[in-house]
């Protein structure tokens, strides 16, 4: 989708590689694109005639089991924060699909299963070392270099490469998760709203909409049919599964379920094989503080047209933890919202991009009126650059201070960018 040229390619090893690459792309005024996991679904990881800064193979982690932390660089994927952090019973917020990476979602907020209960990936984080537009590395914190670290938690990669990030950990072991499917009705989305109301915040259910997957437990007269599905990660007490699974069951008429105890780094890897690398991507975000009837009926009418086996909106729900942060607190702004809506059109062949991509901007057209102005940054567009302030909301004066002092030059631009004039 993103058929870019860049005229160098860079895979650093370690941050004198990174300090290396930002001066020499600053000095030949050269486009830099940073790249972690390589999931910028707008491009944003690749650049014509420019720098490609890879970090791909920064993957080191130490996990740190009496402090509750764990340190790792920035070109780890999900997988691999999971897979460290899982052996002491620990994890922190991260995504729903294995191969993202831990940079550009931690920088533009970060949304995953946890996030009810242990806030946003960025919320997590403890500090950071980061390389600055001039080159040169900085440990930023609450206490050093304030204004950074405030920056960084929501503000995407604006303001330095990230060479790695040391995130709070939490107890969480085994979970009980997986899929269940619902036909396209109101009632299941209204009930499911209901639920997420009340649940303790160890629950995790995101709402799917999507055309059902050729999966072994779902009866194969709802493959390719739109359907709910609620993602489901319990990580409280299993004595509680109990009440988890029965009121899984009064959503609405379950189609098919996999619902099981599992370690968490599984629940993580459930959906990769339905978003393989490759596919084209035209995704849309916005917050909603209440999910209203009148938004669901929008649901419905774009779900029921789904154009594409791949495709999905996702709600996730970022109460709980997420909204005990002040507004102020850290760069993501929204702290208000309950859920996180992308409306997500992806699809393999190239001759089907128009409409998809016409899909998308008319659900996202559609949903306006029910929606907050912005949205997350991480499900943003190309086109979406219009949205930024509003992403930002009362923070972006703020960011956009900070931009200055940091990057005046707008080295780091290949973003939903934050632009210093
Ligand atoms: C299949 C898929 C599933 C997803 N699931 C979730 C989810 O569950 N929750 C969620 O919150 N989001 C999710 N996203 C969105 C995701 O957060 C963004 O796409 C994010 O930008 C991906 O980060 P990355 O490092 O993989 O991507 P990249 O393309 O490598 O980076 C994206 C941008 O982040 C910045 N960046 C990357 N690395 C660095 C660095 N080291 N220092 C400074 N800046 C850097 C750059 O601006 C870069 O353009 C998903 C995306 C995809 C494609």
């Amino acid at each position: 989708m993103h058929d870019r040229h860049p005229r160098l390619i860079v895979q650093a090893v370690d941050v004198a590689d990174v300090m290396a690459s930002v001066t020499f792309a600053r000095k030949h005024d050269l486009p830099l694109a940073v790249r972690g996991g390589a999931h910028s679904v707008p491009g944003f990881g690749t650049c014509d005639g420019g720098l490609v800064l890879s970090l791909e193979r920064m993957r080191g982690l130490r996990v740190d089991p009496e402090a509750h932390s764990v340190r790792a660089e920035g070109g780890c994927t999900w997988a691999d924060l999971n897979h460290a952090t899982a052996a002491f019973g620990l994890a922190t917020t991260g995504g729903i699909v294995s191969s993202t990476g831990i940079a550009g979602l931690t920088l533009g907020g970060g949304l995953g299963f946890l996030s009810r209960r242990c806030g946003l990936s960025c919320d997590n984080l403890l500090s950071a070392d980061l390389v600055t537009a001039e080159g040169r590395l900085l440990t930023c914190d609450e206490n050093r270099h304030a204004d950074l670290f405030w920056a960084i938690r929501g503000g995407g990669g604006n303001f330095g490469v990230v060479t790695s990030f040391e995130y709070r950990l939490h107890d969480v072991a085994d979970i009980l998760g997986g899929p269940t499917f619902y036909p396209l009705e109101a009632e299941v989305m209204r009930h499911y709203r209901e639920w997420i109301a009340e649940a303790p915040e160890a629950l995790g259910a995101i709402l799917g909409i999507t055309l059902g997957p050729p999966l072994p437990f779902l009866p194969e007269a709802w493959h390719g049919q739109p359907v709910i599905v609620v993602l489901t990660c319990w990580s409280g007490p299993a004595d509680e599964d109990r009440a988890v699974r029965e009121r899984l069951d009064r959503l609405g008429p379950v189609l098919g379920q996999s619902v099981q105890r599992m370690p968490y780094p599984v629940i993580n890897t459930l959906f990769d094989e339905l978003l393989p690398a490759g596919l084209h991507h035209y995704w849309k975000g916005c917050f909603t503080r209440e999910l209203s009837d009148e938004a669901i009926d929008v649901h419905l009418d774009f779900g029921a047209r789904m154009p594409c086996l791949q495709s999905a909106t996702l709600l996730f729900p970022i109460d709980g933890a997420c909204q005990r942060v002040a507004p102020d607190a850290t760069a993501f702004a929204y702290r208000d919202a309950t859920f996180a809506t992308v409306i997500g059109p992806s699809w393999p062949e190239p001759a089907d991009s128009e409409h998809n991509m016409a899909w998308g901007r008319a659900y996202h057209e559609a949903l306006r009126p029910y929606s907050e102005e912005g949205g997350y940054v991480n499900f943003m567009s190309g086109d979406d650059a219009d949205r930024v302030r509003a992403n930002y909301r009362q923070n972006h004066d703020r960011l956009v201070e900070i931009k200055r002092r940091h990057d005046p030059t707008n080295l780091f631009r290949l973003n939903q960018n934050i632009a210093p004039s």
